[in-house]
């Protein structure tokens, strides 16, 4: 189980100062809707875009 998650995302709701993942869990798919051949092939679908204000 990942205790720690690095994220660059950094217009996500749940991003935090040091590139981590402040989100009790998070939920990674295939965005191809097949097997993923590679990391490319994958998406965070937890990520939600940051108030684009604060
Ligand atoms: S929810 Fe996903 S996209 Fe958002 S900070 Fe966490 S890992 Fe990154």
């Amino acid at each position: 189980m990942a205790k720690d998650v690095l994220c660059e995302v950094s217009n996500c709701t749940f991003w935090a100062v040091g590139n981590l993942c402040s989100a009790d869990r998070i939920y990674v798919v295939s965005h191809t809707g097949e097997k993923a051949k590679n990391s490319r092939g994958t998406d965070c679908k937890t990520f939600e875009p940051a108030d684009e204000l604060s």
